[in-house]
């Protein structure tokens, strides 16, 4: 991951500190002080080339039917999740499955 001080470019006399969905960092060379949007960069790249996309909510409901009761964003990597980028953009306007997405744990 490339993380580097947006004030004067320090690359490893940085500190972070990772708050929630945000980490606060600190370069100790020019004592700037930043914070990084996790929800914006990609946790596997670090690229900020993100895409927003609506994950749809499955409930079941009798028998084995599955049926969309509403979505999420999520945050795809333009780089990492191109192939889940190109199944969503393929289908639209319809949500992106969970089925779709190999990392989603659901
Ligand atoms: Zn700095
Ligand atoms: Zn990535």
């Amino acid at each position: 991951m490339d993380i580097a001080c947006p004030n004067c470019g320090e690359q490893e006399a940085l500190r972070g500190t990772p708050r929630a969905e945000v980490i606060l960092l600190y370069c100790e060379k020019c004592t700037h002080k930043w914070k990084r949007d996790l929800s914006a960069s990609c946790a596997k790249c670090g690229g900020v080339d993100m895409q927003q996309v609506p994950l749809a909510i499955l409930e079941k409901g009798r028998g084995t039917q599955l049926s969309v009761v509403g979505t999420r964003p999520i945050n795809l990597c333009s780089d990492c999740d191109a192939e889940t980028l190109r199944v969503y953009h393929a289908n639209r306007p319809n949500p992106l499955l969970p089925d779709d997405i190999p990392t989603a744990g659901l």
